[in-house]
């Protein structure tokens, strides 16, 4: 079978959750029985997600293959049950740097290298390429931004070529748009879908669903319009309102009959997909009644989708226990300044997790934090940054080590109880070079870790990180009970924990990119775990 392509596409505004309607697209095609990968495509100019600040697309998603990526690409991961790889992800930056490549080493000669041809097809060429590396019978592909951004068009350029040379039945266009619903009359208004659907036109794309996202369902009337004005049938048309918990947009999409026009269109063999797990996941998120309260401690606060699949990972582990994770969110900046005192939230929460991060800001915050968290006794779980400020603080506090540091913050620290990678010396370029991807842990037989993990020697969990816990300092750690539960395959530590402790445990991984609704990783689940028991005791 020829590979056949979605196009998602977005209107109005970003942050709509079209990465959440690709993904519930990918899902239901696959569920029909065809194999399915999915790409997101950015328009910016970086190479990758890597060098970016959370606070402007939100966290960046690492793959197995070390990739740096969009965030889209952890809801195609969850939704899908895959892994993806860094080509899933292809930005303008990416196909700029392989065209100057190829024009430097004289690929065009003679010619003059132009937007069209030679960066649509390539563009063409870096898809074609990940549909043939996953075999795959469709391909996603989410185009980021929204429709009338100048650095989109090249994009959509190419995608609007890859319908005339393949057909309708191997390419489709997906367009999703917001329905803002005025409060003072309850309208819903569909004129910006409107706009958005003719800018679509105006560079030749003419959408064959319409996914229209809305604080309520979509009204017949608000539905004729768009039919009428985006020049398509009513049937094609499907609503997506908000909702509890974004695993329910598959089920809402296929509910309104969206499987059966995705087969129609891409002449596919309709299958009725068995979405009875993913059923059963809502089911028991949504009639979670019990509620754990969890402090979340960072410097990002302010987005939460700078964390994103650490929030999954919580609610995946919280609904394999019918219990809903509480967020309360610790600007470490505030603790910092004294506007946040944490010994309030610490008498109000079951646990804390001390989130990842880079840099000097909000650091002490985080430490004080760490502090009071660590004294009321109640389990704390450290991921990356988080370990190693929770080592940091065990140096200074519990070993008497005064201005300890990590020498991330604090070069000229007269104890670098974390210090930089070894491989990392010498490093001068920023983007790709962290310790980043899939690496295996070798756990300590006997510990807490090796138990979460059902006494497994070795584990493969995903990294990102420059600086590491320095092993000269493990005896001290040791001798006060602070141990270390798992080894990098070069012998430094991986994971520590607190002897005698429900859960006093960081890791140096982030095992968040790896956990799936209906697959919540082990260290989630275990933190979950004894957040309940804590409440019993
Ligand atoms: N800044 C730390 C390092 O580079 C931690 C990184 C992280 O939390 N992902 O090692």
């Amino acid at each position: 079978m020829v590979s056949k392509y979605v196009f998602v596409t977005g209107g109005v505004l970003s942050g709509l959750g079209k990465g959440v309607t690709a993904a519930s697209i990918a899902l239901l095609i696959k569920s029909m029985g065809y194999s399915v990968t999915a790409i997101k495509i950015d328009p910016y100019v970086n190479v990758d997600a890597g060098t970016m600040n959370p606070y402007m697309h939100g966290e960046v998603f690492v793959t197995e293959d070390g990739g740096e990526t969009d965030l889209d690409i952890g809801h195609y991961e969850r939704f899908l049950d895959v892994n993806l790889s860094k080509d899933n992800n292809i930005t303008t930056g990416k196909i700029y740097s392989i065209v100057i490549e190829k024009e430097r080493r004289g690929d065009f000669l003679g010619q003059t290298v132009q937007i069209i041809p030679h960066v649509t097809d390539e563009i063409k060429n870096q898809i074609e390429l990940v549909a043939r590396k996953y075999g795959s019978d469709v391909t996603v592909v989410e185009i980021g931004g929204t429709v009338g951004d100048i650095e989109g068009l090249p994009f959509l350029e190419a995608a609007r070529q890859l319908r005339l040379e393949r057909g309708p039945e191997n390419v489709l266009f997906t367009h999703v748009v917001l329905v803002p619903r005025l409060s003072t009359s309850g309208e819903l208004k569909t004129k910006p879908a409107q706009h958005s659907m003719q800018e679509l036109r105006r560079i030749g794309i003419q959408p064959d669903v319409l996914v229209a996202r809305s604080s309520t369902p979509l009204t017949d009337e608000a539905r004729r319009k768009l039919s009428l004005f985006g020049n398509l049938p009513a049937t094609h048309i499907f609503s997506n309102p908000d909702v509890e918990v974004i695993y329910e947009v598959p089920l809402k999409l296929h509910a309104q009959g969206l499987t059966k026009v995705l087969a129609e269109r891409l002449r596919l063999d309709y299958v009725e997909p068995d979405l009875s797990l993913w059923a059963r996941y809502v089911n028991k998120f949504v009639n979670s009644e019990r509620r754990v309260r969890i402090a979340m401690v960072g410097k990002y606060t302010r987005l939460t989708d700078s964390y994103l699949s650490i929030v999954e990972a919580l609610k995946h582990a919280g609904t394999s226990f019918g219990v809903r994770p509480e967020l309360v969110w610790v600007e470490a900046t505030e603790v910092e300044k004294g506007t946040l005192n944490v010994e309030d939230i610490a008498g109000s929460v079951e646990g804390a997790v001390i989130l990842p991060g880079f840099g000097e800001r909000g650091v002490e915050g985080k430490i004080n934090a760490i502090r009071v968290f660590r004294e009321a006794e109640i389990p704390v779980f450290g991921i990356c940054f988080g370990l190693q400020l929770m080592v940091v603080e065990f140096a200074r506090n519990v070993l008497g080590l005064s201005n300890a540091h990590t020498t991330e913050v604090d070069p000229e620290t007269p104890h670098p109880v974390v210090d930089l990678l070894s491989s990392q010396r010498g490093t001068i370029v920023k983007g790709g070079t962290m310790r980043l991807g899939s690496i295996e842990v070798k756990l300590v037989p006997g510990t807490l870790a090796w138990r979460i993990y059902g006494g497994v020697g070795v584990v493969s969990e995903r990294h990102r990180h420059r600086y590491q816990i320095n092993p000269a300092y493990l005896k001290a750690f040791e001798e006060n009970d602070f141990v270390v539960s798992g080894f990098s395959p070069e012998g430094f530590p991986e994971v520590m924990e607190l002897k005698n402790r429900k859960f006093y445990l960081g890791v140096q991984y982030h095992p968040e990119f790896k956990s799936r609704p209906l697959r919540p990783s082990p260290i989630f689940t275990a933190f979950i775990n004894a957040l309940l028991d804590s409440r019993r005791s």
